[in-house]
This record gives structure tokens, C-alpha cells and sequence, in this order.
């Protein structure tokens, strides 16, 4: 096997969601599992995950489809936007759509009538994310519309906060055009008022709550939140307070691959960025940005080769970075730790400028995943 390579602990993402669990009971748990659960590898993932999830959460149908073809029978709602086209594959493979608008209900509806199944159906509302979904104002037609659909499910109905990670007593948000998140939420329940006006019951499943209102917001939860993140043991802010305690499921190793003295004069990788001022120890590590390992983060990483922190040097290539070990002995096939065993995503995501978010999931295929931790 490749030298480079992730190892992800399922047992941890199990006790993670036992313990979102535990915090947010009787509410139910979407699991989020898009975007190749955020990086961890949804082939296993998935099928370990599963049976533990009221629901499954994807960003596009083909997510969907792909868990369904593992043979993962749990409910799976694609959250992102979908074009009409689309909407074949939900009904064949029995996966439920996020109506973002009165026109893909009607074609829905019509798609639903003519194949003889039901579809099923979550309301997506837009409480002021401005990304996809009615809004709260105009939430009337699209409800009234819904309720004449009878070949629909109108299963759920839910928004998505644009803020929810950041802490509103603050001061930060009160004086910035942000929207609040308790905005968003008297404006989904304005929403929901719209129902009993015309006495319908609301759909059963009403959500909110991602990783930051899962943690903060208890009064977000309604009966279903769909963390991501923060199931992968990742907090979606270093500021926001841990009410649910998780942790990282994921090491991400190499090996020293190459390792030399380089002399003062010879600049190391593309660019010559950097020199050493006295001959140095240098080791080449077989991980590059094709992996996922951001060029951006040149001359910022940091890596741990045997239990010691060292900075890595020169451009980050494509396959390929090298790392300072100063006069340590550091040898041909040492274990180097670029994630996890005290490296978070966090300080990934400001050597770079990004966040945990983009760090994970751009981790690349070409990692090879190893799981641990699946025996029970
Ligand atoms: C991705 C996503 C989530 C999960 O967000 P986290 O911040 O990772 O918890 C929740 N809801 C929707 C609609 C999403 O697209």
C-alpha cells in the first residue's frame, strides 16, 4: 500500500453520534455524509454509519445514488439544489428531495403521477442564506401548493443557518449586516404558523440545525439535526463552546521517503523559496497538493516525525514536500504525521487561509483510506 495513506477510526464517528445523540434526544440525527464524508471515505462510512442514522444527508443526487447501489436502505435527503431533469433518479432510487421552488414540486408532482410512486418531499426554506429554497415571504404559495400534490410525501420541511457558528451576545453579529440565526428561526416559524393557519399539521420531520446550532441552539432542533462536521469530530469554530464533546476520527500519515544534508546555496524545491544557512537535514515526505496537501501552505506547514514538530520547507509539489529536521536523526521509511495525533484541521486551515471544512474534504482520492475501530 501506498505510504501515504489516512487511517479513520469508525468507532470514534460512532461515539461522536452516540454522543450528538445523547445531547439532542428525542430529537432524531441526519448524518451527513456528502462530499465523500467530508473526505473520510464514504465507502466505508456509509455502511458502518447507517444503521446508527435516522437519516442520511447528501449535497447532490448521484451521493444518493451511490449509497443506495452500497445497498444502505436509511431515509437519504439530498439538501443542495436539483434541476427537473434530476428528479428520475430520486424516484427510482427512493431519495428525497429538497423542493426548492413551486416549479420543481409541480414537476415533481407530475413525475410522481406518472410513474405510480410516491415521492418523498422536504420544504426547503430560505431564511436567509440567499443559496436556494422559498423564502419565508413568499413560503405561503409554495405550502398551499404542496398540500395539493397527493402523489408527494411532504415529509419535512427545513432551512439552513448562515451564522449559526458564531456566538450573537457577541457583539460581532448585533453590529454586522449577518443574519442572526434567531432571526432565521422566527422566520421558519412564522412559516410553520402558515401551516396551522390553513390546520394542517406540519410535515413530521422539521429541521435546522447543522454542526454550530446542533451545539449552541437547543431551540433549533425541532425533531431532527443534521451535523456534519462536528460527527467527524471537528468544532465548527475555535471560539464556539463544546457543549458535545467529539473527536477527530482521522490520522493522515506518510513516510519519509528520501533524506539528505543540503548545503548552504541550494534552494530547496520549485522556486528556491527556501535556503538552509548551515548544512541541514532535509526529508522529502511522498504527499503533495494532488493529494490534498495545499500548495498555499508552503513554508507554513508544520509536520510530526518521531513525537517532534517540524516546519516544512520549499514549494509543496504536486507528489512530493520536504521538511527541516535540523541535525535530528530522521530516517528513510520514519512515520510523518500532516493530520491529526496533535496537528488539527484547524491549524491545516490557517496555514492555508481556509477552514477545517475545505481541508478535510480536498483530501484526495489518491489517499488510500485504512479504517480501524469497526469491531464492536
Ligand atoms: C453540509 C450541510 C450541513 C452540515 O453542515 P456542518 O456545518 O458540517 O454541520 C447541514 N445542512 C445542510 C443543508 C448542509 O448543506
Amino acid at each position: 500500500m501506498r505510504p501515504t495513506y489516512l487511517e479513520v477510526n469508525l468507532f470514534q464517528l460512532k461515539q461522536n453520534l452516540e454522543n450528538i445523540r445523547a445531547h439532542v434526544s428525542p430529537a432524531k440525527v441526519l448524518v451527513v455524509l456528502k462530499a465523500n464524508a467530508y473526505g473520510h471515505g464514504v465507502d466505508d462510512v456509509a455502511p458502518f454509519i447507517a444503521p446508527f442514522a435516522d437519516y442520511i444527508g447528501v449535497a447532490i443526487v448521484e451521493e444518493g445514488i451511490h449509497l443506495r447501489k452500497m445497498g444502505i436502505q436509511t431515509p437519504i435527503l439530498v439538501m443542495g439544489g436539483t434541476l427537473p431533469e434530476q428528479l428520475p433518479d430520486f424516484i427510482e432510487y427512493d431519495i428525497t428531495l429538497a423542493a426548492t421552488s413551486i416549479n420543481l414540486l409541480t414537476a415533481a408532482e407530475q413525475l410522481a403521477l406518472a410513474s405510480g410512486k410516491r415521492l418523498k418531499i422536504h420544504l426547503k426554506i430560505d431564511t436567509g442564506m440567499e443559496r436556494i429554497g422559498v423564502r419565508e415571504y413568499e413560503a405561503d404559495a409554495l405550502i398551499k401548493k404542496s398540500l395539493s400534490c397527493s402523489h408527494l410525501e411532504i415529509e419535512g420541511i427545513f432551512t439552513h443557518f448562515a451564522n449559526s457558528e458564531t456566538i450573537e451576545s457577541d457583539g460581532t453579529l448585533t453590529e454586522s449586516k449577518a443574519v442572526r440565526s434567531s432571526l432565521q428561526l422566527e422566520r421558519f416559524q412564522e412559516v410553520l404558523s402558515i401551516y396551522e393557519k390553513l390546520s394542517e399539521p406540519y410535515p413530521q420531520l422539521r429541521h435546522t440545525a447543522n454542526s454550530g446550532a446542533t451545539l449552541i441552539m437547543p431551540e433549533s432542533y425541532y425533531d431532527m439535526v443534521r451535523p456534519g462536521v462536528l460527527f467527524y469530530g471537528v468544532y465548527p469554530a475555535s471560539d464556539i463552546e463544546r457543549t458535545i464533546e467529539v473527536k477527530p476520527a482521522l490520522v493522515w500519515k506518510s513516510k519519509v521517503v528520501y533524506n539528505k544534508v543540503t548545503l548552504p546555496g541550494r534552494g530547496v524545491s520549485y522556486g528556491s523559496l527556501w535556503q538552509a544557512e548551515a548544512p541541514t537535514r532535509i526529508v522529502t515526505v511522498p504527499c503533495g497538493y494532488a493529494d490534498g496537501y495545499f500548495r498555499r501552505m508552503t513554508n507554513q506547514a508544520r509536520v510530526i516525525i518521531n513525537g517532534k514538530s517540524y516546519p516544512q520547507v520549499g514549494r509543496i509539489c504536486m507528489d512530493q514536500f520536504m521538511v527541516n529536521v535540523g541535525d535530528d536523526d530522521v530516517n528513510i521509511g520514519d512515520e510523518v504525521t500532516l493530520l491529526g495525533n496533535g496537528i488539527t484541521a484547524e491549524e491545516l486551515a490557517s496555514w492555508t487561509g481556509t477552514n477545517e471544512y475545505e481541508v478535510l474534504t480536498n483530501i484526495s482520492a489518491r489517499v488510500p483510506r485504512v479504517f480501524t475501530g469497526a469491531v464492536q
